[in-house]
């Protein structure tokens, strides 16, 4: 079988007859097995994704496949899938199955997509190395003493080790990106907004996007022309039409392009980031491009603003996991705080607590103001400053993370140090704006880096045109 990384490629061969969706489902399905140990899935359906095979390719040899017709998806374990469980890596949950699927995911289904299983990631998508996962860590596939990223680490590794074509996650503060990044895929999230949250298991509600891993930035936009739109079930998803991302993934002329000066001079960055990310620079000038350097004022905020405003939002949503509405409950609930104390004691790990905490702590009477508003504030003026820049710029451009994928512990007893690892990605969070991580070849540990683009809110088609013009004309020159 052909290591298929382009669905184009991929539908073309379906199309001809020289493949079927049963030989993908068994071909991921096998490498599934033999890549076990890399812990990326908590469950295979493996019988049902053999069987919707069957159908769609009755559909395709009929002449009427959908447009994902033969696209073999793994879903994060925090997305709802009817009829399956759903742990978001969490104790907490129990056996807890969904009882409708996400929005998103449902127009997957309606466009013959199969669905193979559900990747592990953090515990409530909190983390940034996917070792906080109630059922253990996940593995990068290209060295597996390293962390895949998180929290979306199983989505990344899926498509690093071709265990599936495509998987989706959830960004609430670099999720995707971040593990894209770690694992050599392109990762995006969209704008604020683009893709209906319905289904999705709140972390942060005013940060959290729905996004696709893929090989390909033109299979990221086929994945989000169709997931994305209004949907009658979340109020805020953004009533604006969908564009036709597929067909703006030409690049059109050179353009302009904004970077943080003072990002590439952050302590921690590495050497070797910093020097690919300005050589990208100069290959765009050399292109024609208009390359203008700007000062980030408020880059030693970004972090602080992220983890006060996520740790309160988070603190009001997980307190829906009290022993009495889904999945496990203390053997030793007698009475209602034991119920709530007990479950939630046992259910949580360690980090998700810390964070109910710290963010109950920030929204309390005499700390909201000093902690929480201010957060709030500064969270407008990091926006305020991002639109500027993208009202004069088309992208901005700055490396993914600071470093390629960490080895396995190294920041496991540190958080500061752990949340530090975000600190290119908050932006686009705190800012509301579609960011996507594109790979840029591998560094000196033989480890994958990634170059992030941020573009103004619903470009996310320019901005993954711009993304496949880089992987295609400029990175493939090194
Ligand atoms: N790493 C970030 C965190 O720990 C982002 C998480 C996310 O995007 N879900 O919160």
């Amino acid at each position: 079988m052909k290591a298929y990384t382009s669905f184009a490629h991929l539908q073309r061969d379906l199309a001809e007859g020289s493949v079927n969706c049963i030989q993908l489902v068994e071909h991921y399905l096998d490498r599934i097995e033999a890549h076990a140990s890399l812990n990326a899935f908590l469950e295979v359906y493996a019988v049902e994704a053999r069987q919707r095979a069957q159908e769609v390719d009755a559909k395709i040899k009929a002449g009427n496949g959908g447009r994902l017709a033969g696209m073999v998806i793994g879903l994060k374990d925090n997305i709802c899938y009817q009829g399956h469980r759903l742990t978001a890596a969490s104790k907490i949950l129990g056996e807890f199955e969904s009882l409708f699927s996400a929005t998103a995911v449902e127009r997957l289904l309606a466009e013959d997509a199969i669905i193979i299983g559900r990747l592990n990631c953090d515990e409530f998508a909190m983390g940034s190395s996917n070792e906080n996962s109630a059922f253990g860590p996940v593995l990068n596939a290209q060295d597996t003493g390293k962390v895949p990223g998180g929290s979306s680490g199983g989505s990344a590794v899926a498509v690093q080790a071709q265990l599936c074509f495509a998987s989706l996650g959830s960004d609430t503060g670099g999720s995707i990106r971040q593990p894209a990044s770690f694992c050599g895929v392109v990762g995006l999230k969209p704008t604020y907004g683009r893709v209906s949250r319905h289904g999705l298991i709140a972390y942060a509600s005013s940060f959290d996007q729905i996004g696709p891993f893929t090989h390909q930035p033109e299979d990221a936009a086929l994945l989000l022309e169709i997931m994305a739109g209004a949907d009658a079930y979340d109020s805020t998803a953004a009533l604006q039409p969908v564009a036709p991302y597929t067909a703006q993934l030409k690049e059109q002329g050179p353009k302009k392009v904004a970077y943080l000066k003072n990002a590439l001079e952050q302590p921690g960055l590495d050497q070797e980031v910093k020097e690919r990310t300005l050589q990208t620079l100069d290959r765009l000038k050399a292109e024609g491009y208009e390359v203008t350097g700007v000062d980030f004022p408020y880059i030693d905020y970004v972090v602080p603003t992220y983890f006060v405003l996520s740790t309160a939002e988070a603190s009001s949503n997980l307190s829906r996991y009290d022993g009495v509405h889904y999945g496990f409950r203390s053997e030793d609930a007698s009475d209602i705080p034991s119920t709530y104390i007990n479950t939630r004691t046992e259910g949580f790990g360690k980090e998700v607590k810390r964070r109910i905490m710290l963010g109950t702590f920030v929204l309390s009477a005499g700390y909201y103001d000093a902690y929480y508003s201010k957060a709030q504030k500064v969270r407008r003026l990091i926006r305020d400053f991002t639109l500027e820049v993208l009202q004069d710029h088309d992208f901005m451009v700055l490396p993914t993370t600071p470093h390629s994928a960490f080895e396995l512990n190294a920041n496991a007893q540190d958080p500061i140090a752990m949340y530090l690892e975000d600190i290119f990605t908050v932006q686009a969070n705190l800012a509301g704006v579609p960011a996507v991580s594109v790979p840029m070849g591998n560094d000196r540990h033989d480890m994958p880096l990634g170059l992030q683009v941020l573009a103004r809110p619903f470009e996310e088609g320019p901005m993954l045109g711009f993304s496949s013009y880089l992987m295609n004309n400029i990175f493939s020159q090194s």
